[in-house]
């Protein structure tokens, strides 16, 4: 089995992206690229804006492959050891808490970086009281090792537009923004460059107020519209397909069932396929018997209990499929979210997850194929 990796469709989408409002736009490339492979996807986006990573290891790997990007570290620096790399790798860093700042302020001036100042808006998660935005753009502005200030929130519920909650998130951020401007214009002080950056990709597809001079596209580089009930959309094309073959076809009588705990019952004399992918490679155990699956251009179903590394299609009415016929898992007739919603899960979890042991085949394009 492996998993093929369209890189002509990832840049395409992130193309899309960029077209969205006027900002930079970085490619958010943390969690192995949401799957599909770290370096590979990184260096096909190298003509970008830039990069985010969500840990300093992450970032210091983009490095060493010679990728000289702008490159963001979403959750900043968690000790001095990540400082030293953080400098050494002249990242971007973010602060979400105080004792950071205090990191900060043993960083070399010799080799100034940018800092990502992120306030908690509404999201609940990381981030200073919106209140506490001056006091820190204040301190940053002491350090000679800072060279600009880009103020930075995260949104909790970008992927419902229609949202009450969004609105009051841009709100509480654009008054801390007022008020770190109204600190920056008084007289005496160096004022540090300011930015602002919102968006993820739920909020620069569906929100135009949350655009920004930065923005932060993750999952819709890799085709997928994480707006609630949408997740496709004409305008992304599809990057992994994740495709294996059948390894045995059987028959089965009305009445027998198929796979651990007999899960699944055929009523019916049929036919149906081993596929060989399970959750072992990254495939969701709790897909249940319904789940979409491709077999010679045809959509089919899971049947019975998904194993590590195989998991069980019907057949009854593919007469043509035997053993060696490719099928699909998820990909461009499969959709991801589909299988996803299908396994209770999200589309982000699905392809974060595939596990080491799939191989990664990148082309240029398939679309041609699809
Ligand atoms: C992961 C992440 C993103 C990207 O989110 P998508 O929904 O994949 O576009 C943006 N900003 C932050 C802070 C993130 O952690």
């Amino acid at each position: 089995m492996y998993a093929e990796i369209d890189l002509g469709a990832l840049q395409h989408n992130y193309r899309y992206a960029k077209s969205l409002g006027s900002g930079k736009t970085l490619a958010v490339v943390k969690a192995n690229a949401y799957g599909h492979g770290l370096e590979r996807v990184a260096r096909s986006l190298a003509g970008g804006d830039g990069f985010a990573v969500a840990t300093v290891e992450e970032a210091v790997s983009l490095r060493d492959v010679g990728l000289r990007n702008r490159l963001l570290v979403l959750q900043g620096v968690f000790d001095r050891e990540d400082l030293r790399e953080a400098v050494r790798c002249r990242l971007d860093l973010l602060i979400h808490s105080d004792y950071q700042l205090d990191l900060l302020r043993s960083a070399p001036a010799s080799q100034p970086f940018s800092v990502w100042l992120k306030i908690d808006t509404g999201m609940g998660r990381l981030g200073f009281d919106c209140d506490d935005a001056p006091r820190i753009y204040a301190a940053l502005s002491e350090l000679p090792s800072v060279r600009e200030c880009i103020i930075t929130t995260h949104l909790a519920c970008a992927d419902e537009i229609d949202s009450p909650h969004n609105t009051l998130q841009l709100q509480r951020f654009d008054r801390a923004v007022r008020a770190v401007r109204a600190f920056a214009g008084q007289n005496g002080r160096r004022s540090l460059p300011l930015a602002q950056s919102i968006a993820n990709s739920a909020a620069l597809i569906g929100l135009p107020d949350a655009r920004r001079q930065w923005n932060r596209a993750g999952v819709m580089l890799y085709g997928v519209n994480p707006r609630a009930g949408t997740w496709q959309d004409r305008k992304l094309k599809n990057v992994m397909t994740l495709r294996s073959r059948l390894i045995a076809v059987r028959s089965v009588r009305a009445g027998e069932t198929v796979g651990y705990g007999c899960d699944y019952r055929f009523f019916h004399d049929g036919r149906f396929g081993i596929v060989a992918c399970g959750y072992g490679d990254g495939y969701p155990r709790h897909a249940p018997s319904g789940t979409p699956v491709l077999v010679c251009g045809r959509r089919t179903q899971l049947v019975g209990r998904v194993s590590m590394d195989m998991l069980a299609v019907d057949l009854s009415a593919i007469p043509e499929a035997t053993v060696g016929t490719e099928v699909e898992l998820w990909g461009g007739s499969v959709p991801v979210a589909e299988v996803a919603a299908n396994a209770g899960t999200i589309p982000y979890e699905l392809l974060g997850g595939l596990t080491a042991r799939v191989p990664r085949i990148y082309r240029s394009s398939i679309s041609e194929r699809e």
